[in-house]
């Protein structure tokens, strides 16, 4: 490890934002930064850079596996998998890749943040150094194929190939991945803006702490002045800023880490003996996600083996003609996804296949809170799922069951299917598979919004438009912690732009 305790920056988290800020801040050799990140390094980690394995990273030792609290309506065992590892949850997620919608950033400068519209955000996708294409023909599955096919007879959604290319509100077909085709690796943002300077040891004023827990910011009165850290061995230390830090430490670790050193809502901090630096109410609050639910069949047999991750294909709908982009939203899956089903003593089918019904603009709007102030004890994450008033998260499961069994009676599909297993051909009821889809909802892992970005008279914001934490200096944050609400689409390319933005707005080498 580095003695050298003084840098330019210094960035939490070396995750998918991250990264980015890291490699692009250092692209000037006179700018120092030091990232402090948790994980280790997945340079030559198979498991990590392999896509296709990323079930098997969920629960590991590189997962820090939060949970939920009590859902009434919902699931209550739902494991809110964030990875601990360089990359973050670009090493461990399917790498599903959507620019947001130009509805989807517009409504963030509606929500407050100037300079955050579509127009503005489109230059930073072009500067993404993620190698981002489609599913690969080789990777495409017959399976997969063919329900591509029928959705589009059973819905009459056009076929898109090409989901970036321009602006959607309906359609299916194969997604866009980060990854490389021919030897299915991962292009995380660790691969993509950090391995070519680590293999190439380039990047002199690049410092990585990894293994290296961020225990409290340092504070003097509302100026920051740098991190505490943990590493693996115990040692305790200050590494300091002369610029500035920058917390990416995601949407559950950013507030996480921000209420442990006094930045938060006061009366709770309070409760918790935790001496208050900066009131800021809208710590943890805004908790957004994609819930989604499931359906399940048996096939008549074993699927064919390519697949680039299991998970290749979707398809996006409109139900409500006066709501801009998708409303409803599904994942194609080549496998039986039955965790939740087989909670509820449903079984698993040796061959199955599975399309999950998902909310684009989810109404669920939780809050992550601390239970405790022993930095070691986990936040509470209360996403309350389904408890919109008017239940239109809950119906846009319902919608989505019924259109996948439409999907599921049209060929070239159909001929595949033995049986639907989840929910089960007797539920008709609405209510009944209100009820059953509900307890089986499960989540795509996209937590975000928790520090969120607004205007200076939003009480609840917690950055500025330039990302600054308001009332504070010397302390921006970057991670999908910022966002002011969920973009109709999987989230991870609009990290990856609040990242490139992010070290943009500090002028690359920020002085
Ligand atoms: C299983 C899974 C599948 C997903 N699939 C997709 C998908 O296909 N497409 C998509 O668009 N999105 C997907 N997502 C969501 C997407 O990956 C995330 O929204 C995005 O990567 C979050 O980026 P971030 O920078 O906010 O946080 P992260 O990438 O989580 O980075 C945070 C980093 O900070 C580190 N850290 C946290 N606290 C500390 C601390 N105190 N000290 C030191 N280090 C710390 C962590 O180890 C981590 O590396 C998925 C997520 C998961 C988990």
């Amino acid at each position: 490890m580095s003695d050298q305790t003084e840098y330019d920056y210094v960035i939490v988290g070396g995750g998918t934002a991250g990264s980015v800020i890291a490699s692009r801040l250092t692209e000037n050799p006179d700018v120092t930064v030091a990232v402090i990140e948790g994980g280790p390094s997945d340079i030559d980690r198979e498991d990590v850079l392999t896509l296709r394995r990323w079930l098997g990273l969920l629960g590991g030792d590189l997962d820090y596996g939060y949970t939920t609290t009590e859902q009434p309506r919902g699931n209550s065992h739902i494991l809110h998998s964030r990875a601990k590892v360089l990359g973050g949850c670009s090493s461990h997620n399917t790498l599903i890749s959507f620019k947001p919608l130009p509805s989807d950033w517009d409504e963030w400068e509606e929500a407050g943040a100037a300079g955050w519209g579509a127009k503005a955000m489109d230059p930073y996708f072009g500067k993404l150094r993620n190698n981002i294409v489609r599913v690969a023909k080789k990777d495409q599955n017959q399976i997969a194929t063919d329900w591509v096919e029928a959705t589009k007879t059973a819905l009459g959604v056009p076929e898109v190939v090409g989901f970036n290319d321009k602006p959607f509100d309906e359609g299916v077909g194969f997604f866009d991945l980060s990854y490389h085709p021919e030897n299915n690796k991962r292009s995380s943002a660790s691969v993509a803006y950090l391995h070519p300077h680590m293999e190439a040891g380039d990047r002199p004023n690049l410092h990585l702490f990894l293994e290296t827990w961020a225990t409290k910011l340092e504070l003097e009165g509302k100026i920051a002045r740098g991190v505490h850290i943990r590493t693996k061995e115990g040692v305790e230390k200050l590494l300091t800023a002369r610029n500035e830090v920058l917390v990416c430490a995601g949407a559950v670790d950013t507030p996480r880490l921000l209420m442990h050193s006094g930045i938060g809502p006061k009366k709770d901090l309070e409760a918790l003996g935790i001496p208050v630096v900066h009131d800021l109410p809208g710590v943890g609050e805004n908790l957004i996600d994609h819930p989604e639910s499931v359906i399940v069949w048996e096939t008549n047999g074993p699927l064919p083996g390519n697949s680039a991750m299991d998970s290749d294909a979707g398809l996006f709908v409109k139900r409500d003609p006066d709501h801009k982009g998708p409303d409803l939203m599904f994942h194609f899956y080549q496998i039986p996804f039955t965790d939740n089903p087989e909670r509820l003593g449903y079984e698993r089918p040796e061959h199955g296949v599975s399309m999950t019904p998902n909310i684009p603009k989810s109404r669920a709007r939780g809050r992550l809170y601390l239970t405790s102030a022993d930095p070691e004890v986990k936040p509470a994450l209360d996403f309350r799922y389904f408890e919109d008033e008017g239940d239109y998260d809950g119906q846009t499961l319902v919608d989505g069951i019924k259109l996948a069994r439409k999907v599921a009676e049209a060929e070239p599909f159909k001929k595949w299917l033995k049986r639907e297993v989840f929910p089960g051909p007797e539920v008709t009821d609405d209510a009944e598979i209100s009820e059953l889809v509900r307890k089986a909802a499960h989540t795509v892992y996209h937590p975000a919004g928790t520090c969120r970005m607004g205007a200076s008279t939003d009480e609840l914001a917690v950055v500025d438009p330039e990302l600054k934490i308001r009332g504070m200096a010397g302390i921006r944050i970057a991670d999908a912690s910022v966002f002011p609400t969920m973009p109709a689409v999987n989230p991870m390319i609009g990290v990856l732009m609040v990242g490139e933005k992010c070290a943009e707005m500090l002028g690359g080498d920020g002085r």
